[in-house]
């Protein structure tokens, strides 16, 4: 391999790089606004200027590309200079508004301010003054005089998106970003450019002013939006979700997110229509009890029915740890057959880029994880047709809305004996139920799924329950870790009374005559990866923030 020296370190170089991807490669950070990792070169801010012996002039390290013995320095006195004038000429027009801005706190032009400039500035004149609130689309709102010009979300638009909708308009300090004549930034990605504008000029319509970046505490999760699972930031403060952004995971998402995702998949977790408790149907209303209460109404019920006139729907929104214990419980507990689960397609949702027709988060993994009719049991077709001429009589329906999905069944739904459902919140299935348990949301539980590209990937705790409390409480710092959570930022005062299905359906087991050992999420997973061979031999750990790929030919239907 090709070697360079930077800053007196020789390191490797593939052909082809750049002086700052090789830089980078080894963790030598040269200050850069325009450039991206997977946007074209543009080389207008001019500040990765560095010094190359032999070369006449500074040059920009983000397009000159690397060769072999070439000489780089970072941080000599020239290279210097020319960054502290740059920084100074950006800054001669920006309106250092950070006390209001919600860019603060992640803004690349506040850090390298105090990185790399003089901390003062000569300019006395007035700064030009332009536009601060124009709504560029939908969901970006732009602050003219904060835009340092350096067109990243003009590429966004054009290399990724591929939908071009922005560009500059005018010249010399009046330069201004603008949408095309007559369009608009509406493209289902034009979020990402908020993420990746250097400074506070694109912000986020949804969350603008509402939290500042200190106040929230931040966790590893995958977006639920899709098949896709995009690897996102889950931002909280106060017991409550304010955002979700893209985290970088090559293999799935690389650094971008859908805005569908990033505003569509988690208001539910805040919302006030959570079921807050189990509930038990009394005189055609739905009752709050106690968990055991729920657990010793719901095994008498269930002992009255027979194993054939039971059916169980599984979900694509839950994790395989739910999964898996639903199955197990359906079919070891009551040996039923009848066992499957919905999938959601959109083909109007999907596209090139990263959206999924697959609507779900965990078709594959509610497959591999077991849910599925056993042979001559009943698939959910048959399921529905089985409660249309009576021979199903009850069912056990976990984390899904089969109503709101099949609108016929509101009317089949009401003849059943029995309607048990697990659910964050309400909806049209637990209108009918009889009994309905409150179910954890993907942010308020560890747990896994399977994404279109067989990747298995973690869920985490980013919002406290009382039950997530409860459970918690009792372990060391150490295990504590290992769940990769802030709990120190959880509020103490807005707890929900909800629980993962899999710890839902252990306690329902219990109340059986039925005892499961599982204490945490991972103990589900470790007997999960022992029984199914596409997880066999992985665990937590080796999951890790960016999830590992099953081999393919664990992808077809498993039987647990
Ligand atoms: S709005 Fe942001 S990303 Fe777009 S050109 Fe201006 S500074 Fe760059
Ligand atoms: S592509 Fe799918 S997984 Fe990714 S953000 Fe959009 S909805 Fe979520």
């Amino acid at each position: 391999m090709p070697k360079l020296i930077i800053d007196g370190q020789e390191i490797e170089f593939q052909q082809g790089q750049t002086v700052i991807q090789a830089a980078l490669k080894h963790g030598i950070d040269i200050p850069h606004f325009c450039w991206h990792p997977k946007l074209s070169v543009s080389g207008n801010c001019r500040v990765c200027l560095v010094e190359i012996e032999k070369m006449p002039k500074l040059v920009i390290a983000c397009s000159t590309l690397a060769s072999e013995g070439m000489i780089v320095h970072t941080q000599s006195e020239k290279t210097l200079a020319a960054r502290n004038a740059v920084m100074e000429f950006i800054l001669i027009n920006h309106p250092l508004d950070c006390p209001i801005c919600d860019e603060a706190g992640e803004c690349k032009l506040q850090d390298y301010a105090y990185q790399h400039s003089p901390g003062e500035s000569r300019f006395v004149e007035e700064k030009q003054h332009k536009d601060k609130r124009v709504p560029v689309g939908p969901f970006v709102m732009l602050d003219v005089e904060r835009c340092i010009m350096c067109s990243r979300c003009i590429r966004f638009c054009d290399e990724i998106a591929k939908d071009p909708e922005l560009t500059f308009t005018k010249r010399g300090d009046r330069v201004t970003l603008a949408t095309y004549p007559g369009r608009e930034m509406d493209n289902p990605y034009s979020l990402n450019t908020t993420d990746i504008c250097p400074v506070g000029a694109l912000t986020n319509r949804d969350f603008r002013f509402h939290a500042r970046v200190w106040d929230m505490s931040s966790t590893k999760s995958i977006c639920t939006g899709c098949a896709r699972g995009c690897n996102t930031e889950v931002w909280v403060r106060n017991n409550e979700i304010m955002r979700l952004t893209p985290r970088y995971n090559e293999e799935v998402n690389s650094y971008w997110m859908c805005d569908s995702g990033r505003l569509n998949t988690w208001k539910f977790v805040n919302a006030e229509d959570r079921v807050n408790s189990p509930q038990l149907r009394r005189d055609g209303l739905l009752v709050k009890v106690g968990w055991d209460e729920a657990f010793s109404a719901a095994a008498s019920e269930i002992k009255l029915i027979g194993k054939e006139e039971i059916a169980f729907i599984g979900s694509a929104f839950a994790t395989n740890e739910d999964n898996y214990v639903f199955a197990k419980f359906a079919k070891s507990v009551f040996g039923s057959k009848h066992l499957d689960f919905i999938r959601y397609t959109d083909p109007s949702f999907g596209d090139d880029i990263l959206r999924r027709n697959d609507i779900t988060p965990n078709s594959l993994g509610a497959e591999l994880s077991g849910v599925a009719p056993s042979k001559s049991g009943k698939n959910i077709y048959e399921i529905i047709e089985g409660i249309k001429t009576g021979k199903i009589k009850a069912l056990f329906v976990m984390e899904d809305d089969p109503v709101a999905a099949y609108s016929e069944l509101e009317s089949l739904f009401s003849k059943l004996d029995l309607l048990i459902v697990h659910a964050t919140n309400y909806n049209k299935t637990t209108q009918l139920a009889d009994i309905v348990f409150p179910a954890a949301t993907f942010a308020e539980k560890n747990g896994t799924m399977v994404n279109f590209k067989r990747v298995i990937q973690r869920l985490r705790p980013a919002t406290s329950t009382i039950e997530l409390d409860r459970s918690l409480n009792g372990m060391s710092m150490s295990r504590l870790d290992k769940f990769g959570t802030k709990f120190d930022k959880w509020a103490q005062s807005t707890k929900r009374d909800a629980r993962p299905s899999w710890k839902i359906l252990t306690g329902l087991a219990a109340a059986l005559g039925t005892k499961y050992k599982y204490q945490i999420a991972e103990d589900v997973f470790e007997e999960l990866a022992s029984a199914v061979d596409a997880f066999r031999g992985i665990n937590y750990d080796d999951i890790g923030e960016i999830g590992i790929k099953i081999k393919k030919e664990f992808t077809a239907v498993e039987k647990v």
